[in-house]
């Protein structure tokens, strides 16, 4: 059995920041973090180990300083929780500062505004919030339920697929011919560089391994997309996933990871699938 690894997997550095901005106030500071870090389960329970809460909502942060996620939060959000009195720490990744300010700009242009993502992501929410009229759209339902604008601006949430993205974009130009329309593509560089890592690696590969939190957009997104290449797709969230039955001697294996996925929680992953591998060869040992 070969393992390989796709060329981008794994954290990207604007979860790695907010983790490392996480641990360093926790050594000085009792820290409440707003919402999940991270969808990562492996994460939240080091996260838990070191003295750091979590709370949904700023009214039941037990701690002076709270943080905001690296998906960041609207200025209303930010607002609030200042006013309450709590020292506000923001982990907003720079990427997320990038939508938001594309966003805010086309919004100032006149455009009205539609976001390609989630609805109820923590990340949209974050750019819709301070907006009073807006439009989300995941779907050809989405786009078919869409108004006619005069000027439709158009962004997406970071972690959404680009093609993805542009399709819905084309979706909406068809069905308003009439209507301008202008597209900043806010898909962060690390999103990309996994999907287009995760096509590569999913087109050569016998069986691929999508290690991953059960509730990961982007770790859902490159399952999505690698079984358009290959019809052998698993995902787990760490190695106690994996199944025997799921790999054969001759396969080549490909190994993804989500943007929260920890280094050492792929390391484990491929540690397993190496001994899987190494028991198929010699299974009298085993036996
Ligand atoms: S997925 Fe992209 S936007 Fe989100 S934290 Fe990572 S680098 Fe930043």
């Amino acid at each position: 059995m070969k393992i390989i690894r796709a060329e981008h997997l794994g954290m990207c550095f604007g979860v790695k920041d907010a983790i490392a901005l996480a641990l360093k106030t926790a050594r000085q500071e009792p820290l409440t973090i707003l919402g999940d870090l991270v969808h990562n389960e492996t994460v939240l329970a080091e996260l838990r180990a070191q003295g750091i809460q979590v709370a949904q909502q700023p009214a039941e942060a037990a701690t002076h300083t709270v943080m905001v996620t690296a998906h960041g939060a609207s200025e209303r959000r930010l607002t609030e929780t200042r006013d309450r009195g709590l020292n506000v720490l923001e982990a907003t990744c720079p990427l997320v500062h990038v939508a938001h300010r594309s966003l805010a700009h086309l919004v100032r242009e006149g455009f009205h505004p539609v976001i390609i993502g989630k609805r109820d992501h923590v990340e949209v929410r974050g750019m819709t919030e301070d907006l009073s009229e807006f439009d989300v759209v995941l779907s050809e339902e989405d786009v078919a339920n869409l108004r006619e604008r005069s000027r439709f601006g158009v962004v997406s949430q970071t972690t959404q697929p680009v093609e993805k993205a542009r399709w819905l974009v084309q979706l909406i130009r068809e069905r308003f011919p009439n209507s301008e329309l202008r597209f900043i593509d806010t898909v962060c560089q690390p999103t990309k560089q996994r999907q287009s890592a995760a096509i590569e690696l999913a087109q050569k590969c016998d069986v691929v391994i999508v290690i991953g939190g059960a509730h990961s957009n982007n770790t859902h997104e490159l399952v999505r997309t690698c079984s358009q290449f290959c019809s052998r797709v698993h995902h787990v969230q760490t190695a106690a996933d994996l199944r025997e039955e799921w790999f054969r001697a001759e396969d080549t294996v490909g190994i993804t990871a989500g943007t929260s996925t920890p280094d050492s929680v792929i390391t484990g992953v491929e540690a397993a699938i190496n001994f899987v591998a190494v028991k198929a060869l010699v299974p009298a040992i085993y036996s």
